[in-house]
């Protein structure tokens, strides 16, 4: 009897904190999930809203004309902002198929060669014949207005690299890669770079950041693991640094391991970095970062619209689809 009455009590007691928990959980709920007009505006606006993809590689069987084909197909108005991923690419073909609309990056292909020539090291070498003809082409690149900036720049991928054989990591500070930022600066050109979010690295990066302030530096993957929090506070201190999200989105990057660090789905977001680029909404810009063709263009910048900018603002969402890249690339309006 008196086992009973306790158990009823226990019971009791059990239900009222379920309840609790439940009036507490809808109350949470309807404050952090969409409660303002502007939602549905949103999600509108990331379907059509047109693209600035400034992580678009060229590689190894992509023609200039499927490429436009993809680009239309997904109101992607511009795409660059980095090289081809190796050697043996003829970037002026696709300039010529998609003009002004494509805005390619130098260097990328020619550090992929000083990588295999001579590891980290060559990339460093500032006394480097191949370092020597690497800057003598980009001058006269720049010159011609055949790129408007310098990238991908992998400087650091030692914990992020997906290939074998491929990870590095060399000072971003190096001399080497300060005459490339200079030459950069000379050319009101942006620099696009790798590097994992390492304590040195993002010192460097921030002494490279006050040292070339015209330059914008723009974080690749947004320094690929780096929690909102630290991309925060790196954002926040230097005017010229940039993140672009490629990579950190499941749909172009599946691993369940790397779960943590993905910024998007194509139905979700973390609430961490909706943040943070609410808060910062000038230095947020988009990437498809594909480099193989079993990765579909389409389910990329589909997740882009869906899972990402449709949760942003639509101030926001239009600044980081396009508006921030217009500005930053200096890319001409269509
Ligand atoms: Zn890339």
């Amino acid at each position: 009897m008196k086992h009973q009455s306790l158990m009823r009590h226990l019971n009791a007691r059990r239900l009222y904190r379920g309840l609790t928990l439940g009036v507490l959980l809808s109350t949470w709920l309807s404050v952090a999930a969409p409660a303002h007009a502007s939602d549905s505006e949103s999600a509108s606006l990331a379907a059509g809203v047109p693209i600035a993809d400034v992580h678009m590689h060229l590689y190894r069987g992509l023609t200039p004309d499927e490429l436009r084909a993809a680009m239309d197909r997904n109101n992607v108005r511009w795409g660059g902002g980095v090289g081809p991923v190796g050697p043996g690419y003829d970037p002026l073909e696709f300039s010529k198929v998609l003009g002004a609309r494509y805005f390619p990056a130098g260097a990328q292909a020619q550090q992929f060669v000083m990588f295999q020539a001579g590891g980290a090291n060559e990339l460093a070498n500032v006394d480097s014949p191949r370092f020597k003809a690497l800057m003598e082409q980009l001058a006269g690149q720049f010159e011609r207005k055949e790129i408007s900036g310098l990238g991908e720049l992998v400087l650091n991928n030692h914990r992020s690299s997906a290939m074998p054989g491929f990870a590095r990591k060399v000072r971003i500070d190096a001399e080497s890669l300060q005459a490339m930022y200079a030459l950069a600066q000379k050319h009101q050109g942006y620099v696009q770079l790798h590097m994992d979010d390492d304590p040195d690295s993002i010192e460097q990066i921030e002494s490279m950041a006050r040292r070339y302030p015209d330059v914008p530096f723009i974080l690749a993957h947004c320094m690929t693991r780096a929690s909102a929090q630290v991309a925060r506070a790196v954002l926040e201190r230097h005017a010229n640094l940039y993140c672009e999200t490629s990579y950190r989105s499941t749909a172009r990057n599946g691993a369940p391991g790397l779960r943590p660090y993905m910024i998007h789905t194509a139905d979700s977001a973390d609430s961490a970095w909706l943040a943070v680029i609410e808060a910062l909404p000038e230095r947020f810009m988009v990437g498809s970062d594909i480099y193989t063709k079993d990765v579909s263009y389409d389910a990329v910048i589909g997740a882009i619209r869906s899972g990402l900018l449709a949760r942003l603002s639509p101030a926001t969402l239009r600044k980081v689809a396009h508006e921030n890249a217009q500005r930053v690339f200096r890319l001409p309006q269509p």
